[in-house]
């Protein structure tokens, strides 16, 4: 039996992510996935929101996304168009880019990173002990794990077999999405009957069209065929503008649900498999990339003993909360998209409050994942929040905060007299980073707030304390967050 300290189930955006920032620590750990390349149909995410361009920035990757695709200033709330240009982010865009080209380019990276990816492998069934995990695999030899990490989308295995409750609602609508070849151009935009909205449109020229049709019914039998898709399409534009061929027809619903639990002893999810919802805003992708980032460093923590086990449960503890949020706003979008006069009016009086900065800034800031609090405790406004990528003035240089963040390892950042803290204890762990910031410190909502003297910064880029070098806490927040102090002599 091969062995590995954590075996990941499924190489998906969150899975390849996780791989990468426990690479990034040194674990020793293994995709399994069942698809036999990382090829996908173009029927997924559209782009990605600056919280996750964001978190790709502080592992220096962000750039190898954004010059694959394209910048867009404006983003959707129940497509009523929010402008986000003035978050304050150096990621003030959506990035259009195909979940396709999102996965070949960070699995090229996770490749880099030396992660072993056993493609065209079905994780079947698993049994944990106080030691580890027995992964079961279709047809092959099973392997052993300290953790095992279900990254295996809405149907999870893994999650059903934990026996963790996946609770919510079922479908109330059903789309069909395609990308097809036509005689005749259609009316591209959005059109809305009865049924609810739909859309015809290619993002760039020369690129086949791309339709997404409300479909009168939400259960079916089997997947979706091209006769279902020209019927949608007469039914809604009384004609099926010459539907030649499709290069994929897929059905997706608003299904909204989410696991009670992300972890169960040495089993844990995250991504889809810890959170179904439709993809109004354009939000799972984003989610799951983020948990994988929340969850990659206290897991290499805990392998690494550096940490105890129950820095795990801080994952849930956080990440819950934030995916139960997502449920809420899609769940709250699928409402205002309802075809009837009397949601129209919502939407009118919803667009009219989304004209106004505050209401607009909120909501913007809420899809883009930049309004994320993690209940850390009292404390500096900072604390739970995410860092900003400040420019620095540091002994070698200009730099930014982000990249202090690339090797995915802590930093405690002063902004004040130098010498003023004995990092030792930790200074296996924690780098120290002495530096100046002359600018304003400005976050999303909050606005203006005062500059700490110095910040403790998590890996996933999060702030677990702010204040003076010689707040008593901090060598409390520097044990409770990255282990013990190793005795120094
Ligand atoms: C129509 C549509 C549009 C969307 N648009 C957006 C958008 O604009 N923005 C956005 O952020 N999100 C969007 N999403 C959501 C996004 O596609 C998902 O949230 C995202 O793919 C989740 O990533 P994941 O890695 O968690 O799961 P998945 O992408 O589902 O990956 C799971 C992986 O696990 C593998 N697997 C499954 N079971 C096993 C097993 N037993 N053993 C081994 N491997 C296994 C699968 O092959 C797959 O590769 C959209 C979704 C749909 C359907």
């Amino acid at each position: 039996m091969t062995r590995h300290a954590v075996v990941i189930a499924g190489g998906g955006p969150t899975g390849m992510m996780l791989a990468g920032e426990l690479a990034l620590a040194g674990i020793d750990v293994v995709i399994v996935e069942r698809r036999t390349s990382q090829g996908l149909d173009g029927s997924r995410s559209g782009g990605l929101l600056p919280r996750t361009i964001e978190v790709l920035d502080q592992r220096g990757i962000a750039e190898l996304f954004v010059s694959a695709g394209q910048i867009h200033q404006a983003h959707g709330f129940a497509l009523i168009p929010l402008d986000i240009s003035d978050l304050p982010t150096r990621h003030n865009y959506v990035l259009g880019l195909w979940q396709c080209h999102f996965e070949r380019i960070l699995a090229d990276w996770v490749g880099e990173l030396g992660v072993p990816i056993l493609r065209g492998r079905e994780v079947v069934n698993f049994a944990q002990d106080d030691t580890g995990v027995e992964v079961e695999l279709a047809g092959d030899t099973p392997l052993r794990a300290e953790y095992l990490i279900g990254c295996d989308g809405g149907r999870s295995l893994v999650r059903k077999t934990a026996g963790i409750h996946f609770d919510g609602l079922n479908p109330s609508t059903s789309w069909l999405i395609a990308e097809v070849e036509m005689d005749k151009e259609p009316e591209f935009g959005f059109r809305r009957d009865s049924a609810g909205t739909h859309a015809i449109g290619r993002r760039e020229a020369g690129e086949p069209i791309r339709v997404v049709l409300t479909e009168r019914d939400v259960e079916h039998s089997g997947g979706p065929s091209m006769d279902e898709l020209r019927d949608a399409l007469v039914a809604v534009y009384g004609t099926d503008c010459g539907l030649r061929s499709a290069n994929w027809i897929s059905r997706f619903t608003d299904m909204t649900r989410q696991a009670a639990a992300y972890r169960c002893g040495r089993v844990l999810v995250a991504g889809d498999a810890a959170h179904v919802h439709p993809p109004h805003g354009g939000q799972g992708l984003q989610t799951g990339v983020q948990d994988a980032v929340n969850l990659g460093w206290k897991l290499a923590q805990v392998v690494n003993k550096t940490s105890p086990e129950s820095l795990l449960d801080t994952y849930h503890a956080e990440r819950h909360p934030v995916g139960s949020r997502v449920l809420q706003n899609t769940m709250a979008q699928v409402a205002l998209s309802s075809a009837d006069d009397r949601h129209q009016a919502l939407r009118d009086i919803m667009a009219e409050l989304l004209s106004m900065d505050e209401p607009r800034r909120r909501i913007a800031a809420m899809l883009c994942g930049l309004d994320i609090h993690y209940d850390l405790g009292e404390g500096h406004p900072l604390v739970g929040r995410r860092m900003p990528d400040l420019d620095l003035h540091t002994a070698d240089g200009p730099m930014r905060v982000f990249t202090l963040l690339h090797h995915a390892r802590p930093v405690l950042l002063n902004l004040g007299e130098p010498g003023r803290f004995d990092i030792s204890p930790w200074a296996n762990r924690v780098r120290l980073v002495d530096a100046r910031h002359d600018g304003v410190w400005e976050l999303p909502l909050l606005g203006e707030i005062a500059a700490p003297a110095a910040v403790l910064i998590r890996p996933d880029g999060h702030v677990a304390w702010a204040g003076d070098l010689r707040d008593p806490e901090l060598p409390q927040a520097l044990a409770t967050w990255f282990g013990a102090a190793t005795p120094t002599r």
